[in-house]
């Protein structure tokens, strides 16, 4: 009847995951690739050294004080911040090139990043990676057992101020069990 079907919501959308440090943002993205390895993950560049196990360009890529400044000043990263003494940013043309190919995107960075790209890109959705509970927070930040005290000290106080952005976010979702946030964050994205 020349009706015009109505047309796909073409535009994947991008999906930033935040929430503060320690709350177990890796484990669930992890858990999540496992499974649905189509989910593209954003690899961001950091200053920060890599910790036991950690591959560059796998987990980060890796970069000296200069690269970072470099990448900046060049506008390669369509977000970046410092966090806990270190800078960290994501490469602006590979996730563009992703979400042009219709691909679900998935970036994990901080709060200060997730603000930037509500910012730039509008339609991106923003999830908050709460804790169960403040005690359960400080439980995992100080049982990570890869930090030196001062390093657990800073992140307890970011992570504080972090909490309090939580309605900022469009969806909230409580780390209770990896599993479960890891298949409502999928379903967030329109992975299943
Ligand atoms: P970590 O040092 O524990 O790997 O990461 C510290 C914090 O930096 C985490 O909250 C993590 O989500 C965030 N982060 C990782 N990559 C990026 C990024 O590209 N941009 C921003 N803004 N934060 C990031």
């Amino acid at each position: 009847r020349g009706t015009t079907p109505e047309p796909p919501d073409a535009r994947p959308r991008l999906t930033v995951l935040s929430g503060p440090s320690g709350v177990g943002k890796s484990t669930v993205v992890a858990h999540m690739r496992k499974e649905h390895p189509e989910v593209w993950l954003s690899v961001s560049a950091t200053t920060r050294r890599p910790r036991p196990g950690e591959k560059h360009g796998v987990h980060y890529f890796f970069v000296s004080d200069d690269e970072m400044d470099k990448l900046i000043a060049n506008g390669e990263l369509l977000e970046w911040a410092e966090f806990a003494g270190n800078r960290y940013g994501t490469p602006r043309t590979a996730v563009l090139e992703r979400l042009e190919a219709g691909e679900p995107v998935l970036l994990e960075i901080d709060l200060q990043g997730a603000r930037q790209v509500r910012e730039s890109m509008a339609e991106a959705q923003l999830v908050f990676l709460a804790p169960p509970s403040w005690e359960e927070l400080v439980r995992r930040l100080t049982g990570r057992g890869t930090e030196p005290p001062e390093v657990i000290e800073r992140r307890l106080e970011a992570a504080k101020i972090e909490l309090a952005a939580e309605p900022e976010f469009d969806v909230t979702l409580v780390n209770t069990s990896v599993e479960d946030v890891a298949r409502e964050l999928l379903a967030l994205m329109d992975v299943v």
